[in-house]
């Protein structure tokens, strides 16, 4: 078959060059692209280096994949920071997964597609047609770097089948006096100036390395990094601060509009892999660091810094005592309740409170089992008086002190290598002096 390959113009758009390349072979449907460019790479022997749409069009476009995702996409912006799993599989020229390069190569990042007047005027008189520009695609970008006057929008439904220049009239500018107000803005250019760093950038970051970055400088800020439950989300306070209100909603519109996104955001301040998108951490370092460089250079070092933190506090999976126990006492002993006040899963509350010696009332009478402790621990009553005295069974009021009683337990196991758990069945009796001060916050 003869397929007319277009040649790839300087920072054209992976879609757009697709839509150049259906035009001018008269393809009317774009879905049967796919199949025409597959047919292609058989007959000149490349259909094992074509597995996804991106390849086939790196390799129509006579491309190398990783140059192509670079330089024609905004995959390595989307995909900039990623699971340490995932970067292995991008890493030093490696190809990315098919499922990775599925889902994220030609994805893009913004609602609308933009252009550029001023460059569809020069690329028609300089190349003899307009393309679609793939760093007016990155997210925060509303001026031409190279024009500097305001992009035109069009609804992103037109998927760049079109040239800019056959849209430029159904186009909508940006608002001139909004972009001149912006451009006045420091954190505004730093996060262009970032943005256009990462979407250069070929191997990815660690996310769980800037994640614990963006914590550290966060909390050098006086912001508080632990899991804690915060009424506010702390990402949109701290983007709210540095960023023009406008320019957030668009550029970042699920952590402004969206109270739960917005919290879920946070987790980017938590100091592990947390599923953020890049355009949050790029702003939470544009709004925290002076410059672009000097944020460049902290990512360049944030692998460095990290492997100085010691494991358990990168995973933050212990929380502070005195965290746990707020939360018990306010959960009123419901430690699924509390757990999740301090970011600990179900699985994961449960076994942490059981750990520490502080147990569940939850699946008691809550108010008899509060009751019977008081009498018991605060006014030394016998075990049988309290139970009966406060309505619970006398093997619940024992099977509760088992659980307050860990640290001894667990010291007398590891004295007399028996497990724990052995010893819980087999010994009825406890020891009283084992740390049960949250009884007395409890009501
Ligand atoms: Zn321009």
């Amino acid at each position: 078959m003869n397929l007319i390959r277009p040649v790839l113009l300087p920072d054209e758009h992976a879609l757009g060059f697709e839509g150049r390349l259906n035009r001018l072979n008269g393809i009317i449907n774009p879905r049967r692209t796919w199949g025409i460019m597959q047919a292609w790479a058989a007959i000149v022997g490349l259909e094992k280096a074509s597995q996804s749409r991106a390849e086939l069009l790196a390799n129509v476009a006579g491309m190398e994949l990783g140059e192509f995702l670079c330089s024609h996409t905004t995959f390595t912006y989307r995909c900039a920071f990623v699971s340490e799993r995932d970067q292995l599989a991008q890493a030093d020229g490696a190809r990315p997964t098919p499922r990775i390069l599925r889902l994220n190569a030609l994805a893009t990042l913004r609602n609308e597609l933009y252009l550029c007047p001023e460059c569809v005027a020069a690329d028609s008189a300089g190349h003899g047609m307009s393309y679609w520009r793939r760093t007016h695609q990155l997210p925060g970008v509303f001026w031409c770097a190279q024009h500097g006057c305001a992009l035109h929008f069009v609804d992103m439904t037109r998927a760049m089948t079109d040239s800019p220049e056959a849209l430029l009239d159904q186009s909508t500018p940006v608002d001139g006096d909004w972009v001149d107000h912006l451009r006045g803005s420091a954190s505004v250019s730093r996060f262009r100036d970032l943005g256009n760093y990462l979407s250069q950038r070929k191997a990815p970051l660690d996310e769980r390395d800037v994640s614990l970055l963006v914590s550290r400088l966060a909390r050098s800020r006086g912001i508080d990094t632990r899991k804690r439950a915060c009424p506010t989300p702390r990402i949109a306070g701290l983007l709210a601060g540095a960023f023009d209100a406008g320019w957030l909603a668009t550029t970042i519109p699920a952590v402004v509009a969206q109270r739960r996104k917005a919290i879920s955001a946070d987790r980017a301040l938590l100091g592990k892999r947390a599923h953020v998108s890049t355009q949050v951490y790029v702003a939470a370092l544009a709004a925290m660091v002076d410059s672009a460089e000097g944020a460049i250079a902290l990512l360049d070092e944030a692998r460095e810094e990290s492997a100085r933190v010691p494991e358990c506090s990168r995973n933050q999976r212990s929380p502070r005592y005195e965290d746990v126990r707020d939360a018990y006492v306010a959960a009123r002993g419901n430690v699924v309740v509390a757990g999740e006040s301090i970011g600990l899963s179900k699985k994961q509350a449960l076994n942490h409170f059981r750990v520490i010696g502080l147990p569940g009332l939850a699946c008691y009478s809550r108010a008899g089992a509060k009751v019977a402790l008081r009498l018991f621990l605060l006014e030394g009553r016998s075990l049988e008086e309290s139970a009966r005295s406060a309505g619970i069974t006398l093997s619940d009021l024992e099977a509760i002190l088992r659980t307050s009683a860990a640290p001894i337990r667990e010291a007398l196991a590891k004295a007399g290598g028996s497990s724990p758990r052995r010893r819980e069945v087999r010994k009825p009796r406890v020891c009283a002096d084992t740390d049960l001060s949250y009884a007395q916050g409890l009501r």
